[in-house]
């Protein structure tokens, strides 16, 4: 989203890097070796379909090969362009720094309507995008691995990986070219959901820490406060649902492209979730909330946190002064602009930036590609050794208490959780906590650690910097 008179995204995302360099002591080059994109390439290419020859215009941009493969995932809308392709590969390199998945930073865009297209119409484009992405190694397992992102999931992951081994027969670490897979062809479980469940664990997170819940006014826990969420797709659906469910957060709004829903005693995400895929997306009409086709104005309603999980460039200059959040925690990339930042901040309020709010996706994105290139599937060694391991010792407390006489009994419901083994979800979900939670406090320990460090985006920013910035200096940069 363009917003009048103020900086493009990508000099958005600039002008926030060089806040943060600002404070820090790199030399000239490598602040700019940092901050600059490597390369864009732009692809056109021509399709047969209903009839005629349609041409699409399609990028992959790599920002940072400090570390390889690069990563970052691939979107499909109509308003995908060079500079948000530039912006998005930025913040994945200091995203993939700050939660330490081993990559360099990568995004890839489509200009494409998807809805516009069947299943069928929709396959033969993006084998197309993807064979001109392959021969020149924008796709491949040890270089360049895309996952999905907005307008794309696990269908479309499934074409590219099959077309990248239809290209590359011989390569036994085909499945790692791209993460985001359906489980039977390479998934890992958990990765749908993965970025909405990285924003509940990084909101729990917050939520222990009393001194950073005092910088906004909060107090208490998540239970109970009230949620704006912008976006029900992957990552909004996910987080809202999560939020409200397991940690009984009440969603008082929901923002989609034709307005909102509202309700003070709290929103059914999963209903409104099975109303959207009826309704061809739509909210209105929706029988158990109030419609208000303003969608945008819905942003500015009073509410504790505020989850914009869409689109980049929605709070800007313009209604910044209006947004009521306390908390916003960006789950979408860029939702915020340089000018919205600014405002934000001076009235208080505090923002978990996008490169850590989003990371769970890249984090379970990694998993999958380890999982991959490992070839077997995560616990499937273990588990029932674990298991055996904790029945021995549950046996041991049953013929102690026999022996003597104590009387004790565990309950049923100790027992089975207790003699449960890890399967690869709870492995991955545990993996992601302790990932949320450790970046975090990397973050934290800038934030509250240094005079000069107002904010956890330059926190973050600072976490990320440095280690990119290591990365080069061993390198002989
Ligand atoms: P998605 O396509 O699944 O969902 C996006 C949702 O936003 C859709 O429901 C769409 O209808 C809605 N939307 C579009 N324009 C809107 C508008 N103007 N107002 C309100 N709603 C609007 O996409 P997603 O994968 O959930 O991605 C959302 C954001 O999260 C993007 O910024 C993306 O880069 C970021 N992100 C996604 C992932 C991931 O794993 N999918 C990971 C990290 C970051």
């Amino acid at each position: 989203m363009n917003v009048a008179g103020e900086p493009s995204f990508r000099e958005s995302v600039d002008l926030m890097f060089k806040r943060a360099v600002a404070l820090m002591d790199l030399s000239p080059g490598l602040e700019e070796k940092i901050r600059v994109c490597n390369s864009t390439y732009t692809v056109r290419f021509g399709v047969r379909l209903r009839g005629e020859i349609k041409t699409f215009t399609g990028y992959r941009s790599v920002h940072s090969e400090h570390m390889e493969p690069v990563k970052g995932g691939i979107r499909y809308a109509l308003s995908v362009n060079q500079d948000e392709v530039e912006a998005l590969a930025a913040l994945m390199t200091y995203k993939c720094a700050l939660v330490e998945t081993p990559f360099g930073g990568s995004k890839g865009g489509l200009c494409i309507d998807p809805r516009a297209w069947d299943e069928h119409e929709l396959e033969q484009i993006t084998r197309r995008f993807a064979f001109e992405l392959i021969k020149r190694d924008l796709i491949n397992p040890s270089q360049n691995v895309p996952a999905p992102d907005m307008g794309t999931g696990e269908r479309e992951m499934a074409w590219i990986a099959d077309q990248y081994k239809r290209m590359n027969t011989t390569d036994i670490n085909g499945n790692a070219c791209v993460t985001g897979k359906p489980i039977n062809l390479g998934g890992i479980q958990g990765r749908v959901e993965a970025t909405g469940r990285g924003v509940q664990f990084a909101l729990r997170e917050f939520f222990r820490h009393p001194e950073d819940m005092a910088k906004c006014g909060l107090t208490g826990g998540i239970e109970g406060k009230r949620v704006i969420v912008q976006g029900l797709g992957n990552v909004g659906y996910h987080a809202a649902k999560f939020l409200s469910e397991d940690d009984g957060a009440k969603v008082i709004a929901v923002i989609e492209r034709d307005g909102a829903l509202i309700d003070d005693k709290g929103l059914d995400i999963e209903d409104i979730r099975q109303w959207m895929n009826k309704s061809g997306g739509l909210l209105a009409n929706y029988p158990r909330a109030t419609f208000s086709a303003d969608g945008p104005a819905a942003l500015e309603l009073a509410c504790d946190i505020l989850i914009p999980a869409a689109l980049e460039g929605v709070i800007h200059k313009g209604n910044a002064e209006r947004i009521r959040a306390p908390l916003i925690i960006e789950a979408a990339n860029g939702p915020i602009t340089f000018g919205g930042d600014e405002i934000l901040r001076r009235r208080g309020a505090v923002i978990i930036p996008d490169m850590y709010a989003n990371a769970g996706g890249v984090t379970v994105s990694y998993f999958e590609w380890v999982k991959n290139l490992s070839h077997i599937r995560f616990g499937r060694m273990q588990r029932r050794q674990e298991e055996a391991h904790h029945a021995l010792l549950i046996q041991e407390l049953e013929r102690l208490s026999d022996e003597k006489s104590l009387g004790w009994t565990l309950s049923p419901d100790f027992k089975s959780r207790y003699m449960k083994g890890a399967g690869e979800l709870e492995l991955v979900r545990s993996g992601l906590d302790d990932t949320m939670r450790s970046a975090y406090n990397a973050m934290r320990e800038v934030w509250h650690g240094r005079q000069d460090v107002e904010d956890l985006r330059v926190a973050a920013y600072i976490v990320s910097i440095s280690r990119i910035a290591a990365a080069y200096r061993s390198k002989g940069l």
